[in-house]
């Protein structure tokens, strides 16, 4: 763009200064001109005259071939510049020319995973078509799990979470747990309460219409439908209270290590339509938890940036997590008529390994976890 931009200035500035020139020349020297029209009017030469208007003639033809040179240039250009655009912007079947994608391949993938994957966007404009999915083999029931009792308890006895987030979620449980912010966790009988995890349907809308302040979000509106969100408060003297700012504070500063980010802040009510909830946690995986925390992103910023800056014909965002590099970028699902599959942009394996999430609206996100080298 700024090449393309550089050229044009280029070729528009002679023209520009030699007809800003020619006035200035005309009028700044009115006494010469005078002088030469006497010598003229006295001494008619006619071979001068007829090198005068040769010269004038020379002139008009040099001018009228910059001008005619200078406008084919600036179209020229313009040219160049719409179809290089109109070539990047095209389906990804067809050979892209950035550097950073060169032996990219695509695959088919499916449409109806656009509502699947750990970036799903489920919000009160967002609903989500899986509400009722999660069973015993995409699912893990806490209760009796690792650290039960020890580290958390439950509501009951069927306190189901994702396997997508389950080890990240019992790691971060044990982490906070461990280091014990408060001192409580120690010396009392205090334990983390895990109070909502998957809920499908018929949950949220007893707990809906029980509570709506409470639980404000409507069924088949609320991300506690895909299992990849958990609320986390404290069993303190068999009542439920809120985090103590200091496990509160563990939290925030360590969460995104574990792949998950406070969902809901009240200075971002206005996108997420939920007030302020902080004890609801939300897993992304870990270099789009970092990237949202660093930035101060809600979900609904996050996919917006990448589907409008980081889209696969654009150049990918680059999240380093430690040692570890990561690539992300959005492509749109193909949603011409009929049509059941996006073909998806995907690294050689010598280039990393990639997971495909859908944005629960109309795209996926590929997420590459680069190979070092
Ligand atoms: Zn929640």
């Amino acid at each position: 763009m700024n090449r393309t931009q550089t050229n044009i200035d280029k070729v528009s500035t002679p023209s520009a200064v030699t007809s800003a020139n020619m006035p200035a020349a005309q009028s700044g020297k009115p006494q010469a001109a005078k002088k030469q029209r006497k010598k003229i009017r006295f001494k008619p030469n006619k071979g001068g005259m007829l090198a005068l208007l040769a010269l004038i003639l020379i002139v008009a033809v040099i001018v009228t071939a910059i001008v005619f040179l200078t406008k084919g240039i600036i179209q020229w250009v313009n040219e160049a510049k719409e179809t290089t655009t109109t070539a990047s912007t095209q389906d990804p079947n067809k050979p892209n020319p950035l550097p950073w994608n060169n032996a990219y391949i695509n695959e088919q993938y499916a449409n109806t995973n656009i509502p699947v994957g750990d970036l799903v966007l489920v919000n009160f404009e967002n609903k989500y078509s899986l509400a009722d999915a999660l069973n015993s083999k995409n699912s893990t029931n806490l209760y009796k799990y690792d650290g039960y009792g020890t580290h958390y308890v439950l509501p009951g006895s069927d306190t189901r979470v994702n396997n997508t987030i389950l080890q990240n979620l019992i790691q971060m449980v044990t982490g906070l747990v461990d280091a014990d912010p408060s001192g409580t966790f120690k010396t009392t009988t205090d334990k983390l309460y895990i109070t909502g995890a998957y809920r499908d349907i018929a949950l949220q809308t007893t707990l809906n219409g029980n509570n709506p302040q409470q639980y404000p979000e409507l069924p088949e509106y609320t991300e506690h439908h895909t299992g990849l969100a958990v609320d986390l408060k404290i069993m303190s003297n068999s009542a439920t209270v809120s985090l103590r700012e200091s496990e509160y504070e563990w939290l925030e500063a360590h969460c995104a290590e574990y792949g998950f980010v406070f969902r809901y802040d009240a200075s971002k009510s206005a996108l997420t339509g939920i007030a302020d909830e902080p004890y609801h946690l939300r897993y992304v995986g870990v270099p789009h938890a970092t990237y949202m925390t660093e930035h101060d992103l809600c979900l609904e910023e996050y996919l917006e940036l990448l589907r409008t800056s980081h889209r696969y014909d654009q150049t990918p965002l680059e999240i380093t997590v430690g040692d570890q590099e990561y690539l992300v970028y959005y492509v749109a699902a193909n949603t011409a008529d009929g049509a059941n599959f996006t073909s998806v942009p995907v690294p050689p394996s010598s280039e990393g390994t990639k997971t495909i999430s859908g944005d629960n609206m109309n795209g996926f996100i590929v997420t590459v976890t680069k190979t070092a080298k």
